[in-house]
């Protein structure tokens, strides 16, 4: 597709295996659709189970040499991707626009959120350090040595087709471990880019490989039934989690699972509404709502309710809408229609148990997949907007009376990603923090999302950490060396 920026390089459309993109034998594509209109952008080559193995031999033939690379070389590889994403921060975001349909604004911060993962990870990668210490017997010494885990099989979603691909081969590559990237069917242009980007700017062959797959299931369950393979991480629905959980089991394969989440979003009636609002817009609005830490419940105490719903309704219904490519876009398209009718029945049915539409309410219609900022307010318990992600710009509202009633209502779901929680009595705000069931949980913040920071969930959200040093070691083995000393 064109963009309307000059591109460095024509965005590849087959798969990278090994030091080339190659297209496979059958010749059959999967057709990249523009959500803002409907329209086929390009296709791309569709992988089967044979490329899959294709892309294990790559990584496993380049594995020894990448994991004896110097650390400071692995580094020196990875700050240079982070100079060379950057580079092309405009570009990578019109890509991510047209097949994600997301905003601008909401691409370019998506691609310098993306390419700090390169510049984290060059950081840590000469910190990878062990331990020593002294057995409690005084008998021997125990040494502790992180090696690389070996090949890793990462699987990411469409709603950051940049920054999921980047949050693990970063810290896969940092660590000395050759990857095969497998990126959702919806949005792979812009993990292809980021690939071919990688391989301009210095990492050896075989190292980062990249399949796609219309049928991702049978490919994805090859490689992880290849003894060679040794890890799996996923970002993506806790229903496919599971599934691949259970694939893994097969081959004990260590899994790091970034799963659904059903962000609480809790505001204290000391909080500072202008302050709480600014939030609210960043946690439910970045990425129009597609972001599995979005907020999805928000709970207002009483005395500062009916003030909260005001505001929102006015600030949501401020929004443009409309085609992620254009600059005066603020909240773009839904990834595809099945999304948009989900939004449409997670608001029927809150409707239907008594919630009240403040603002918005229906999908647009039209050829693209686009659905308003809506505000429902007094949302019943039961409905079904509070138990599912809505992933979209709405915003279900209730009421509650005391500290302890949030706790309880925010923890009543099965997930525990993300949460947020407004208050202007930090100590407050520390206890409930402390109490939230969640991996992640920001205190007069909208956003929770760095590199530098442990992202991931408890309970059905996901297993492990990416980000931060924590990162680092889902990549890593420790060896523990016993020496008589
Ligand atoms: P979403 O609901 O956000 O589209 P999914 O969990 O369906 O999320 O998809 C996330 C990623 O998982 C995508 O890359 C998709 O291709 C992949 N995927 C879906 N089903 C399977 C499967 N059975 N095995 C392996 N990968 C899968």
């Amino acid at each position: 597709p064109t963009t309307g920026i000059p591109a460095p390089f024509p965005i590849p459309t087959g798969l990278l295996i090994g030091d080339a993109w190659i297209d496979p034998a059958g010749g059959k594509r999967i057709e990249i659709i523009n959500p803002s209109t409907g329209d086929m952008l390009t296709s791309v080559a569709d992988g089967g189970v044979g490329d899959g193995i294709a892309a294990v031999d790559a990584a496993a033939a380049a594995a020894a040499d990448w994991a004896a690379t110097a650390p400071r070389k692995r580094a020196d590889i990875l700050m240079a991707c982070f100079h060379a994403m950057m580079a092309q921060q405009e570009w990578l975001a019109q890509i991510i626009s047209l097949e994600n349909g997301k905003a601008l604004g909401d691409a370019r911060g998506e691609v310098a959120y993306a390419a700090e993962f390169f510049r984290w990870y060059a950081e840590e990668a000469v910190r990878i350090n062990g331990e020593v210490a002294i057995a409690p017997s005084g008998a021997n010494r125990i040494l502790v040595q992180y090696q690389p885990i070996g090949v890793a099989l990462l699987i990411t979603p469409w709603n950051f087709p940049a920054a999921m691909a980047t949050r693990k081969i970063a810290p896969a590559l940092a660590a000395g471990c050759t990857c095969i990237l497998k990126p959702a069917e919806e949005t792979p242009l812009t993990a292809m880019a980021v690939a071919e980007i990688m391989r301009r700017a210095g990492v050896p062959a075989g190292v980062v490989n990249l399949i796609n797959a219309s049928d991702p299931g049978p490919v994805c369950s090859a490689i992880l039934h290849d003894p060679r393979v040794r890890k799996l991480s996923f970002t993506g629905s806790t229903e496919v989690g599971r599934i691949l959980l259970r694939e893994a089991a097969d081959t004990v394969i260590s899994s790091s699972m970034e799963l659904g989440g059903n962000a609480p979003f809790i505001v204290l009636d000391d909080a500072d509404l202008d302050a709480a609002i600014d939030g609210a817009m960043v946690a439910k609005m970045r990425n129009a709502g597609e972001a599995c830490t979005a907020a999805n419940r928000f709970y207002v105490q009483r005395g500062i309710h009916d003030r909260f719903v005001e505001r929102l309704v006015e600030r949501m219904g401020a929004l443009a809408v409309g085609p992620g490519i254009d600059a005066a876009t603020q909240c773009g398209a839904m990834i595809n229609r099945q999304s948009i009718e989900k939004i449409d029945r997670l608001v029927a049915d809150a409707v239907q148990r008594g919630a009240q539409i403040r603002l918005g309410g229906r999908a647009l219609a039209g050829a693209g997949f686009f659905y308003p900022p809506s505000v429902l307010a007094n949302v019943r318990q039961g409905s079904a907007i509070l138990d599912e992600e809505v992933f979209g710009p709405v915003a279900a509202v209730l009421p509650f009376d005391d500290a302890e009633e949030a706790i309880r209502l925010a923890n009543a779901t099965e997930y525990g990603l993300a949460a947020y929680v407004y208050s202007a009595d930090l100590k407050r705000a520390l206890n409930i923090a402390e109490r939230i069931e969640c991996g992640m949980i920001a205190i007069n913040r909208g956003l929770v999302s760095d590199a530098a920071a442990p992202f991931g969930g408890v309970k059905q959200s996901g297993l492990g950490r990416e980000g931060a040093h924590h990162g680092l070691l889902e990549y890593c083995e420790a060896k523990y060396i016993a020496v008589d000393w």
